[in-house]
This record gives C-alpha cells, sequence and structure tokens, in this order.
C-alpha cells in the first residue's frame, strides 16, 4: 500500500551518514553558528543567453568556522536537514539575501534577482508563505525579484503539499525554479501544470556538450519542453566556450557555472558586478 511504501522509504531515508558523537558536535556547531553569525553567502551569477548581460544570481551558503576554517554546504546540509535545523538556517538565509539584494539594488548595482535554495523541510512549513511576505515587505524588494529554487526529488516526495505550498508562493509573484532537473527521472509530461517559472538542467547533462551525443538530446529535449509549456531554462555548471555556444544553439535562456564565475563573497562579488561584465 501507500502507506507501508512510504514507511519503508522513510526507514531507509533515515538512516544517517553522521555517527552519533560527530552529529552531536556538528548539530552544536550550528547552533552556535546561527547565534554568532559564522554563517555567510556567496554569490554565483546567472548570465542572460541573449544579452550577454548578468540576469540574477544564487546565493550559496558558506559555514565560516572560528577553527575549522571554511565549510562547504556539502558537508552540513544534510545534518542541518536531518535535525530540523535548516528551519532557522533557511529563514536566515532568506532575509539575508533578499536584504542583501535590496541594498545593491539602492545603491544602483545591476542586479535585478536573487535565487534562494530551499530544503523540503522548509516548504513542509505551513508558514512558509507568511514568511516570504513578511521577509519581502522588511526588506522592501519585489515578488519578482526573488527566485526559490527546489529541487526535483522534493516535489517527488510530497507533491501534493509541495505543489499547494507552490501555488501560495507563485499567488505572491515569487519566480521558483526546478534545481538538479534531469536527475530525478520524473517525466517531461508531469511538469505540466506545475507552479514554476523555470528549469534548471542539473550540471552533469551540461558540462560534457557537445561532445556526448546522448546529453545533447536529453538537453534539447528538455529545452523544447520546457519552452512548450511555457518555462524558462537555465544551464547550471557551465564550464566551457563549447558548452556555451551548444546551449545558445539550442535556445538555452540562462546560464550559471565557472565559465563565467565561480561564487563570490560579497565584496569580490560587488566588485565583479562594477566591472559590467558582458559576454
Ligand atoms: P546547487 O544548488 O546545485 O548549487 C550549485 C553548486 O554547484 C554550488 O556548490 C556551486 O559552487 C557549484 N558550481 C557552480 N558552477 C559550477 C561549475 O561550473 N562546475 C561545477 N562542477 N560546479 C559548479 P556549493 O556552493 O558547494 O553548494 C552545494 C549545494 O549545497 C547546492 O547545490 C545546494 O543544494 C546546497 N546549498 C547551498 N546553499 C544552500 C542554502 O542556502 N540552503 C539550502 N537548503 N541548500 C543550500
Ligand atoms: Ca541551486
Ligand atoms: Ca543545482
Amino acid at each position: 500500500s501507500k502507506e507501508s511504501g512510504g514507511n519503508i522509504f522513510k526507514f531507509y531515508s533515515n538512516i544517517s551518514k553522521f555517527s552519533i558523537p560527530n552529529k552531536m558536535k556538528l548539530e552544536h556547531g550550528m547552533h552556535k553558528a546561527l547565534e554568532n553569525k559564522e554563517f555567510m553567502l556567496y554569490y554565483q551569477p546567472k548570465v542572460c543567453a541573449k544579452t550577454g548581460e548578468v540576469s540574477g544570481a544564487e546565493a550559496l551558503i558558506r559555514w565560516k568556522h572560528p577553527e575549522d576554517g571554511m565549510i562547504m554546504p556539502d558537508q552540513f546540509i544534510s545534518l542541518a536537514e536531518e535535525s530540523g535545523l535548516i528551519v532557522p538556517i533557511g529563514e536566515w538565509v532568506l532575509r539575508k539575501a533578499c536584504s542583501q539584494l535590496k541594498e545593491w539594488k539602492s545603491k544602483g548595482y545591476p542586479l535585478s534577482r536573487v535565487s534562494v535554495n530551499c530544503s523540503i523541510l522548509q516548504f513542509q512549513q505551513v508558514e512558509m508563505p507568511d514568511l516570504i511576505n513578511r521577509v519581502l515587505q522588511e526588506t522592501g524588494i519585489g515578488p519578482e525579484c526573488l527566485e526559490l529554487e527546489i529541487t526535483e526529488s522534493m516535489i517527488m516526495k510530497d507533491s501534493e503539499r509541495i505543489i499547494s505550498q507552490l501555488l501560495k508562493i507563485r499567488g505572491i509573484g515569487v519566480n521558483v525554479s526546478i534545481d538538479d532537473f534531469g536527475k530525478g527521472y520524473s517525466s517531461l509530461s508531469a511538469l505540466k501544470g506545475l507552479p514554476v517559472t523555470c528549469l534548471k538542467i542539473d550540471r552533469s547533462f551540461i558540462n560534457n556538450i557537445p561532445d556526448d551525443r546522448h546529453n545533447v538530446a536529453v538537453v534539447e529535449a528538455i529545452i523544447k519542453l520546457a519552452h512548450n509549456i511555457g518555462l524558462g531554462v537555465v544551464a547550471e555548471g557551465v564550464e566551457t566556450l563549447d558548452n556555451v555556444n551548444a546551449l545558445k544553439t539550442m535556445e538555452c535562456d540562462e546560464f550559471q557555472g565557472y565559465y563565467f564565475e565561480k561564487p563570490l563573497p560579497h565584496d569580490k562579488f560587488v566588485q565583479f558586478l562594477m566591472q559590467t561584465h558582458k559576454w
């Protein structure tokens, strides 16, 4: 039955990759990190394929640990999800990214949109739409200036609840993109009617095109379908000029990746914006 299937999944998903002492240490550390403001955001530009201008930036969390140095999200986000701490951490990320964008806009820097990664746990909070409204009001940015990135697997895991939240969030006017698209093997037709604005194709399909003919075919199909149902397409993990040219031929809308710029801390990102890049 659906019920027992859910339980089996839950059983397996509860196996932690962290040992108990490590887990306790890391969890305690994350609590302190929130209090002591040890988290910071890096920003990676998104580039418009047509104009070559910077169209937005994705906010990516870093943990500047006082003893252990810079800790990357892959080392703590999954435990933050296991422990529930991703909810307050995610709220901090949302606020920080929005207030940062407001500051940059008020200084006249050319950036119109910021994208924030959201965990399934945040999306499952009934208060999530209210929180977004509040943060938009507090920071004074318009809903069209914010984009949430959620993964394809998240939608498949708890689709009814996630879709009802998505409807509310789209009702506010906030953009939503499906991150890591292509990895989750959901059928392309299941996309139709999903209340989202954009697909972000997973980098495993991007970084070897046009050499990998199979991936070229997949990416081409995704872009065609997305456009047919009115969605924008971003390619992530764009690393070479060959990638860029192949994606341009396929009419991909936006690019993100090391070919343009890696994620940068605040000051470096501002310097980058000031150089008025155009590709
Ligand atoms: P993601 O959302 O898929 O973010 C893109 C990741 O790819 C980033 O890693 C980025 O540095 C990296 N990347 C960017 N361009 C390239 C490229 O050209 N080639 C390659 N090989 N990699 C590239 P990062 O910053 O380590 O983040 C890892 C993951 O951690 C993110 O994957 C996201 O799932 C999660 N994450 C980061 N920040 C947050 C956050 O604030 N909240 C939540 N819930 N998750 C976050
Ligand atoms: Ca992302
Ligand atoms: Ca991604």
